[in-house]
Order: structure tokens, then C-alpha cells, then sequence
């Protein structure tokens, strides 16, 4: 029987769901029994390490003082 994973919006919680696919479009409710549950995609295909600290890149900027470049101070 197929895993679905599907996610709570109340909570936020995610869990799975061994269910037939013909269930797999039938509302679930999340372990705290709140009905408001979104279904997530299959993780069955996804194997690897998802690399979850992901630092933005610095932006290289030039100049310093945005604010009097423009009209603002005048
Ligand atoms: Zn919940």
C-alpha cells in the first residue's frame, strides 16, 4: 500500500498515511485530529540528502547611502 505524506495547516504537522490510491485524494485528518490537511507530494522517488542551511548569497554592492542618491534629502 502506497505512503502518503500530507501536512497540517492548523499545526503544521507533517505525517504520513498508508492508504490505497484510491483514498489518496480523500480529505485526512492530522494525528490531532484537525481536518485542515494539505496532501504533499510523493517522497518515494526522492533518495538524497537535501542540504537544509542554505546561506544567501552576498550581494556586491557598491555605493553606501541609498538615501540622498535619490530625492529624499533634498
Ligand atoms: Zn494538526
Amino acid at each position: 500500500m502506497p505512503r502518503y505524506e500530507y501536512r497540517c495547516r492548523t499545526c503544521g504537522d507533517t505525517f504520513e498515511l498508508s492508504r490505497p490510491m484510491a483514498d489518496s485524494a480523500s480529505p485526512a485528518s492530522c494525528p490531532a485530529g484537525h481536518p485542515d490537511t494539505v496532501k504533499l507530494l510523493s517522497t518515494v522517488a526522492m533518495t538524497g540528502a537535501a542540504s537544509t542551511s542554505r546561506s544567501p548569497a552576498p550581494s556586491s554592492g557598491g555605493g553606501g547611502g541609498g538615501c540622498c542618491g535619490g530625492g529624499c534629502c533634498g
